[in-house]
């Protein structure tokens, strides 16, 4: 009986797997198509200045709604985009979008971009980021760039080469989650980041946990020996913003301050979100 139970368990996980798989297989298909009819969507979300309390620039953050099985989460498809190489379709199509979408926020706001760490190995990566300023005709300093830590290690040559170039041309390049890699530090000790974005897992129990708050107020520390700005990601009540305001991070995002929202949605949410930002700086 107990024999059975195993192979009963073992057809119950080829079938799960199975299934698995071909939604994947389904999910990459889609994808592509979705990319060719332009149906993926930027969201944005606010980054504020903590020492002024006023919105400096927004992350963009891309959405799929799709057309059967509904929105699926960014984690998901860009796992797949960049197992079957369509995130350099995905990427580049998020930095041309973000540089045109920019020209219609708030005047001089940033716009923060995702990028895969698999885009740093294609060599037409700076090229592509150039043609996105000029065509539309957007200063650099406005354009960031965010690269987890993930593989930034192997293969460092081509990553560093392109990294170099990208801030030549005079755009930012943050390191995103910070904190949650394996090897944070010597990210940080080998490529030239201009900016830490703490990862929000420290964030969510600094008020309780003794251990997150000394690791947040570390961070802060760090990027200021290093002289780099920090963000910290992940801010969802006030008490969270009031602390990190004392600890002198520079910048903060989330919830909280803001979520993300379609561009149509976005100069009245950008209001709420000065409005409130205002009453509880006094
Ligand atoms: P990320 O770059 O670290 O983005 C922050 C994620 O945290 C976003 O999830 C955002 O909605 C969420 N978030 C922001 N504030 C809060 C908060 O206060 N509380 C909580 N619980 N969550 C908050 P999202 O949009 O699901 O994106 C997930 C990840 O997908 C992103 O993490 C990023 O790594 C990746 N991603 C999204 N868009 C792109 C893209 O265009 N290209 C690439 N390569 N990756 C992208
Ligand atoms: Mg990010
Ligand atoms: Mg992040
Ligand atoms: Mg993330």
């Amino acid at each position: 009986a107990a024999k059975m139970n195993a192979i009963t368990n073992i057809v119950h996980y080829n079938d799960k797997l199975g299934e698995k798989i071909r939604r994947q297989r389904k999910l990459v298909r889609d994808l592509e198509v979705a990319l060719k009819v332009k149906s993926l969507n930027l969201f944005y979300q606010p980054q504020i200045d903590l020492k002024s309390g006023q919105i400096i620039g927004y992350e963009a953050l891309a959405r799929w709604n799709h057309p059967t099985l509904g929105s699926i989460r960014p984690d998901e498809f860009i796992m797949l985009a960049e197992q079957s190489g369509l995130i350099h379709e995905l990427g580049k199509w998020a930095i041309f979008q973000a540089c045109s979408d920019v020209t219609h926020l708030p005047d001089g706001s940033c716009i923060a971009v995702n990028i895969s760490a698999i885009q740093l190995l294609d060599k037409s990566l700076p090229h592509i980021i150039r043609e996105a300023l000029v065509q539309n005709k957007l200063a650099a300093e406005r354009l960031e760039l965010e690269i987890t830590e993930t593989a930034l290690i192997q293969e460092n040559n081509t990553a560093m080469e392109l990294m170099h170039k990208i801030k030549s041309l005079g755009v930012k390049i943050a390191l995103d989650d910070f904190g949650t890699g394996y090897a944070s530090f010597e990210v940080l000790k080998t490529f030239p980041f201009d900016k830490i974005k703490l990862d929000r897992s420290f964030v969510d129990d600094m008020t309780s946990s003794y251990e997150s708050r000394a690791i947040v107020d570390a961070s802060i520390q760090l990027a200021k020996n290093l002289n780099i700005s920090i963000l910290v990601e992940g801010v969802e009540d006030q008490a969270q913003l009031n602390e990190l305001r004392k600890m002198g991070s520079d910048e903060a995002q989330g919830y909280y301050i803001g979520r993300p929202v379609s561009l149509a949605d976005l100069s009245s949410d950008h209001l709420t979100t000065q409005e409130k930002l205002e009453k509880t700086a006094s």
